[in-house]
């Protein structure tokens, strides 16, 4: 008798805690689901942005596309080991050893709640980060290891990012960006462009504000293929500040 209680005792433990595991698991996906808006964004973003450049890649006939390994969140102020190194505060990057995205969820979450309309600021983050992992993809065919400087580098992020926002606003991706979402976001990202007094070849050039919304909205108004041109994006390098090594040396 008391062995027969005991086992429904058991029993009815196990059950309690199977029950409670799922109901754990229930909630644990419904919290993120409905109350972590960023990760939603940033979850979308990522399956439009694999599939304007999956079309993309076929469209120019550019090879095969992959999507990048991971796009991972970290909290900024807890650093985490990547193999391109610790990650920082309010930082989001692509790290060429893993093909990986990282981005501070605390820093994004911060934006988001910035925002007026639907936080579009974010999606242009990764975007731009994307684009660094687009150059990486085709780095044999841009030969960007060789001979290009920082800022050129960016500013094709850029450019990309663009191409990438105007796929949106037409309409053909999940995320919907409005008028008002593509006015704050330029003002977010652009208007802290490099100082007037960084140099050209300084190796954390990101441009001015004016060079990067010029770089964004070439890829905006134009097609991937001309943000891929990379003396487009030289023009554009060179726009402010001092000339390039070619064009400072007088011709003679
Ligand atoms: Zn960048």
């Amino acid at each position: 008798m008391s062995n027969l209680i005991n086992r429904r005792h058991q029993l009815l433990v196990a059950l309690l805690l199977v029950v409670s595991i799922i109901g754990m698991g229930t909630t644990v996906k419904r919290v993120v689901a409905q109350d972590d808006p960023v990760t939603e964004l940033v979850t979308t973003s990522e399956e439009d942005l694999n599939a304007f450049w999956s079309q993309t890649f076929t469209d120019e006939k550019l090879g095969d596309y992959k999507p990048p390994s991971a796009v991972t969140a970290y909290e900024g102020e807890t650093p985490m080991d990547t193999p391109c190194g610790e990650t920082e505060a309010e930082n989001a990057f692509f790290c060429p050893e893993d093909k990986a995205i990282y981005y501070d969820t605390t820093w994004f979450a911060q934006e988001y709640d910035k925002s007026q309309n639907n936080g579009y600021s974010v999606v242009g983050i990764i975007a731009h980060e994307w684009g660094h992992y687009i150059q990486d993809l085709l780095d044999q065919k841009l030969q960007l290891s060789e001979g290009h400087y920082s800022i050129e580098i960016e500013l094709q992020a850029d450019c990309l990012a663009g191409n990438f926002t105007r796929y949106l606003y037409d309409g053909n991706g999940s995320l919907e960006i409005t008028a008002d979402d593509l006015k704050e976001g330029m003002n977010s990202f652009f208007d802290i462009g490099d100082d007037e007094n960084t140099k050209w070849d300084d190796p954390d050039a990101h441009g001015s504000s004016a060079q990067r919304s010029q770089a964004f909205l070439m890829g905006y108004n134009q097609s991937v293929a001309v943000c891929l041109d990379t003396s487009r994006i030289a023009e554009i390098a060179n726009v402010e500040g001092e000339p390039a090594a070619t064009e400072a040396v007088p011709a003679n």
